[in-house]
């Protein structure tokens, strides 16, 4: 869930054309728009993509035992290769080439430390981990790097490895939903989960209009008109969180240091593919200011939007360009990627 929380701008909506539906996957709710199609699409839209969130939760599930991820997990603690798909092949090794890119800040083998903190679980509370438990799990040094795919196998050479999809899962399942929408001949939708999403094609005779809100949760900032084919993601360090004595402990950690990143309070992109988006928000989430752009650059990503702990902002062109500011323009510091 996006603190900078988007919300589909209806307006003067034509109801008969405007197909809407609502699901709850990985831990947030999905909605789906679609302008425009048959009853029958719609209606056949709706059931391919609950049922195919439905598996990916399944599959890719972080701590619930029973699915492919816990079965691979296991597999790599114990030194043993797991049987894989074409397709879960896939998504791993891109997992791996998106954590390359981010200089592992975007480090999907971390799922050990993201248990330690609490975050495997429905519960978080504190008190944060012992040093020297986070220590232990930093020397072990987890990487994707270390799996190997030979002969429709998957394995790791590090038994540390632990992987945890959740900074890109929901990026991968809006990209396949988004897949199946088109091969339907649907060609006017968005696919939302909990305010992050791709858009194609337009609503109705104007585009898609979609409202950023501010990070205290109040009235939007700005809006943002989805051009084509894009998706816009946005992480935060205020949505999966627990206090202890005072001080917020967040969901993404810093794998240099084992605790929350520190430093931004939300990222934003856009991208063609939600995938990409996904895991670059999580990775420009923990990196520091002057690494950020040769981050976005490394990742594919040229529109960005940073807020900072002092609520400043940091905003490439091209992202500006595509921001309404509907009250006072913010100070905006400008991010050059090249
Ligand atoms: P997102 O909301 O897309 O930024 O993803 C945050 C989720 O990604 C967390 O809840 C963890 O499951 C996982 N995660 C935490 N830290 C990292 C990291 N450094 N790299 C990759 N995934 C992470
Ligand atoms: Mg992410």
């Amino acid at each position: 869930m996006s603190l900078l929380f988007l919300t589909i701008v209806t307006g003067c909506s034509q109801p008969s054309s405007l197909y809407q539906d609502q699901f709850l996957a990985f831990g947030t709710v999905v909605s789906l728009s679609i302008w425009g199609a048959s009853k029958q699409q719609n209606h056949e839209a709706s059931r391919l993509i609950r049922e195919d969130f439905a598996a990916m939760h399944d599959t890719w599930h972080a701590w619930k035992k029973g699915g492919l991820l816990g079965e691979i997990n296991q597999n790599i603690s114990d030194g043993k290769p797991t049987p894989l798909s074409q397709e879960a092949s896939e998504l791993l090794q891109q997992s791996a080439t998106l954590s390359e890119q981010s200089n592992h800040l975007f480090n999907p083998a971390i799922g050990k430390l993201v248990a330690l903190w609490g975050f495997h679980g429905e519960e978080r509370k504190g008190p944060p981990p012992a040093q020297e438990k986070i220590d232990l799990l930093l020397q072990s040094n987890p990487t994707l790097s270390t799996l190997q795919f030979t002969e429709g196998n998957i394995q790791s050479s590090n038994p540390s490895v632990k992987i945890d999809l959740g900074g890109i899962a929901k990026g991968y399942a809006v990209d396949r939903a988004i897949e199946q929408l088109k091969q339907l001949g649907i060609q006017h939708a968005i696919v939302n989960t909990g305010g992050d999403l791709r858009a194609i094609g337009a609503h109705g005779e104007r585009n898609w209009n979609i409202g950023i809100r501010a990070p205290d949760g109040g009235e939007p900032i700005a809006s943002l008109q989805p051009k084509n084919d894009e998706s816009i993601f946005t992480s935060g360090d205020y949505e999966r969180m627990f206090l202890y004595e005072g001080k917020r402990y967040h969901h993404i950690i810093d794998p240099r240091t084992g605790w929350p990143a520190t430093g931004t309070r939300s990222v934003t992109v856009i991208h063609k593919r939600a995938t990409i988006a996904d895991a670059a928000a999580t990775a420009l989430l923990i990196a520091d200011p002057e690494q950020r752009t040769t981050i976005a650059k490394q990742m594919g990503i040229e529109q960005l939007l940073i807020i900072d702990q002092a609520g400043d902002y940091h905003m490439s062109e091209s992202m500006q360009q595509r921001l309404t500011f509907l009250g006072d323009p913010p100070h905006i510091t400008r991010l050059v990627i090249r």
